[in-house]
């Protein structure tokens, strides 16, 4: 696959086998948990001709190896796993919470010592970040999208011969590619974007280093976070139409975004496609787009903010993102959000069409003002979520 390709064209054209006579364009499902002897895989665990494809084209699209896994955890469990016994990591204070958790057990059980901090202070960063283990970045962040000076905080760190992990998945691979700034781990939960259509969990490590991708793998055979041959399938297969999805569903983000900070209700909007938003100058600057999450405040507090979300029809009221559909949630109803503001609510825009989606939010910041419907919509049945 040449790599002058555009993105583009790599989702869809790469991880495909050469043609043969009557042989089927795309990957087929693969249902075996061994194959006869004398091949690449052998059994299941150790390799699987569907995870070859989908990591061919992640792996041309983000310019490494790609490993991939059952979730977005396990593939940043590959990375932070392996460091060894009271290794210090450095990471942002807003760091998508499993990834938090994960680190304050780490540190709870002496296994691992976290510096956390505020990513978007390049000189702060940097000056914890000597001689420290790793530098784990995330940007946009989960759910705060703030967006950390990616080439300056990667070029840093390498001065400081300390490895950087990048975690794009709000970028996603159209939008952010960690490796060419030179993140030695670009991670993302495949889940989200690349999947497309919340029906799965995966995940995905790329490593432009040979040895470390084969480490990568090995650390999946005999720690067995294998994805299932069905996700596989179906994660390659909505990669194929991610351009297309990231292309409609930003084009919806950013009308939202100007539309939600024009609101008389809403105090603050986050999208880094917003001219006056923090991130913004960054994010232009080695991103290819804002993508396709935002988050705002509304006024009046956290009830008024479910009672938003529950007053919502087209959006529905859920975790997670990168999906076709557009989903929205208040963020602090999850006791292990921290740092969040109580009424802020992050939306996964779709690619559904943009008036429709601009009538349905626009309505439920109407009823949600209204303090007879709101305490309506609070005691709604999905509020116990
Ligand atoms: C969802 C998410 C993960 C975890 O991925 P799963 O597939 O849910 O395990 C990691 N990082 C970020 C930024 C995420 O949004």
């Amino acid at each position: 696959m040449p790599r002058s390709l555009n993105r583009a064209t790599i989702a869809i054209a790469a991880g495909r086998q050469a043609p043969t006579p009557d042989g089927p364009l795309s990957e087929p499902i693969t249902l075996a948990s061994t194959f006869h002897a004398g091949g690449p895989n052998g059994y299941a665990r150790d390799g699987h001709p569907g995870w070859a494809a989908f990591e061919e084209a992640i792996g041309t699209l983000d310019g490494g190896h790609a490993v991939a896994f059952s979730t977005g955890m396990a593939a940043c469990s590959a990375v932070l796993d392996e460091l060894p016994v009271g290794a210090t990591v450095v990471a942002p204070h807003e760091v998508y919470m499993g990834v938090r958790q994960l680190l304050e057990e780490a540190q709870g059980g002496g296994r691992l010592d976290t510096r956390w901090v505020d990513i978007t202070d390049t000189a702060a960063t940097l000056a914890v970040t000597e001689g420290a283990d790793l530098l784990w970045l995330e940007t946009p962040l989960n759910p705060l999208l703030s967006v950390g000076d990616l080439p300056a905080l990667i070029a840093g760190a390498r001065d400081l011969d300390v490895p950087v992990a990048v975690d794009a998945t709000v970028a996603s691979p159209m939008l952010l590619r960690p490796l060419e700034l030179g993140a030695t781990w670009s991670v993302h939960s495949a889940t989200k974007f690349i999947a497309g259509h919340t029906d799965l969990l995966m995940g995905v490590t790329v490593t432009a280093d040979a040895r470390e991708a084969q480490r990568l793998r090995h650390h999946r055979e005999i720690r067995g976070a294998t994805p299932g041959a069905l996700e596989t399938f179906l994660a390659l297969r909505g990669l194929r139409t991610l351009p297309l999805r990231m292309e409609r569903a930003q084009a919806n983000a950013l009308a939202l975004a100007h539309r939600l900070a024009a609101h008389p209700d809403v105090e603050r909007v986050r999208y880094p496609g917003l001219p006056d938003d923090p991130g913004h100058d960054r994010a232009h600057a080695f991103m290819d787009g804002p993508g396709a999450v935002l988050s705002f405040e509304v006024e009046g507090g956290a009830q008024r903010a479910d009672a938003v979300c529950h007053a919502c029809e087209l959006f529905a009221y859920a975790t997670s993102f990168g999906g076709v559909e557009s989903t929205m949630e208040r963020r602090a109803r999850w006791p292990q959000e921290r740092g969040v503001p109580d009424a802020l609510i992050r939306v996964n825009v779709g690619c559904e069409d943009v008036e429709d989606l601009w009538a349905d939010l626009e309505a439920a910041l109407r009823v949600s003002g209204d303090p007879r419907r709101q305490e309506a919509l609070g005691a709604a049945p999905s509020s116990r979520g």
